[in-house]
């Protein structure tokens, strides 16, 4: 309504200008990291690593991606999302796609680092929303900037704060993840999304390659409720139709969302599942799952989705791999201390050390 007095020509040259700021390099796919194992290597379509990327120009709504108000009118479905690589200034057609089909004898072992979660404790008042495509939750907008949890390490080259999580589910627990373990889906799968701290804001982080770390959990049913994922499904019933907001009155364990083992994830350069799919993601995905109950699920598949329809199957079908490696860190029964002795028993340390120093050197050739 404010804008009723501004000339239609500078309201398009200003728009045309918003949306031409924002050029993209391509992303990196093997970083700076370790040395790798080469004779794994997953190709479909030859070596992209040397091939020119065009620059990529990007449209201002990538900002609002988890954000109200992108999500107010139904602009795109699950229901045809071959439909999105169509969507003006979309990456959707792009080479470097999420989510993909993982099959772990492809990918690349590495030597990564493990993950620290800083800050991974207990948060009250988180924000959720219904924004017709998931439900969002973000952190109270009063958190103090010291306690807002961020992740360093895990082959990560930067630290990387956190923004909000959300899920993606099926209609039944035959499907509803939207990575896959060799062409298998899990019920559903939780992304924790974190932005790099090099750049000052999300909004800022969305627009450089480097800019997002997603932490992907998948989810399997197990027969007891998640007593750590309940305080997420107590309120669902706040936020049944598109649009509705929630503040969650219980603690919300961020630690606690996270598989009991971080130690074993995939690792690729991928981009957002949902229009216009920038590609800004490292992604990680964890082999291990998390667990909750088929009655948990059920209230997510009771919500709405923007066409007020019932809110399931809001996963993006599998994406070619198209020549991207898939790193994987093999949790191998040892963290590797460099410092000897290791334990009080030393025979077994003997064994585990020896054990351990090997898997690096083969994965460090
Ligand atoms: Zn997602």
């Amino acid at each position: 309504m404010a804008m009723r007095n501004m000339h239609v020509g500078s309201d398009g040259q200003m728009i045309s200008i918003l949306c031409a700021v924002v050029v993209f390099c391509r992303l990196l796919p093997t970083g700076n990291g370790f040395p790798v194992i080469g004779d794994h290597e997953t190709s479909e379509s030859g070596n992209v690593e040397n091939a020119i990327a065009p620059k990529k120009v990007y449209t201002s709504s990538m900002f609002e991606h988890w954000s109200k108000s992108a999500w107010k009118s139904p602009s795109w479905s699950y229901k045809d999302p071959a439909a999105w690589a169509s969507i003006p200034g979309s990456s959707c057609g792009g080479n470097q796609q999420s989510p993909i089909d993982i099959v772990p004898k492809w990918s690349v072992t590495r030597a990564y680092p493990k993950f620290t979660f800083h800050n991974y404790g207990n948060f009250d008042q988180m924000n959720a929303i219904n924004n017709g495509h998931t439900v969002v939750y973000s952190l109270d907008i009063n958190t103090p900037a010291d306690r807002i949890p961020y992740i360093t390490g895990g082959g990560l080259n930067d630290e990387y704060r956190f923004h909000s999580f959300h899920l993606h589910w099926g209609s039944d627990s035959s499907k509803g993840s939207e990575h896959l373990i060799k062409s298998k889906s899990y019920p559903a799968e939780l992304h924790l999304v974190h932005y790099n701290t090099k750049y000052s804001s999300f909004a800022d982080a969305t627009g450089h390659s480097d800019g997002l770390a997603v932490l992907g959990i998948f989810i399997k049913v197990g027969l007891a409720d998640n007593e750590f994922f309940q305080p997420l499904v107590d309120q669902l019933g706040d936020i049944l139709v598109n649009q509705d907001e929630t503040t969650l009155t219980k603690l919300v364990s961020f630690q606690n969302l996270l598989p009991q083992k971080t130690t074993s994830f995939f690792r690729y350069s991928g981009s957002l599942t949902t229009p216009n799919c920038n590609e800004i993601v490292t992604w990680t995905v964890f082999e291990n799952p998390i667990k909750v109950s088929e009655r948990q699920l059920n209230k997510f598949r009771s919500l709405s989705d923007a066409e007020d329809e019932q809110l399931v199957n809001n996963y993006r079908p599998a994406q070619q791999v198209k020549g991207r490696i898939i790193y994987y860190r093999r949790y191998n029964g040892c963290e590797l201390k460099q410092s000897w002795p290791l334990t009080s028993t030393p025979l077994l340390d003997i064994f585990k050390w020896g054990q351990c120093q090997l898997y690096y050197a083969l994965s460090w050739q």
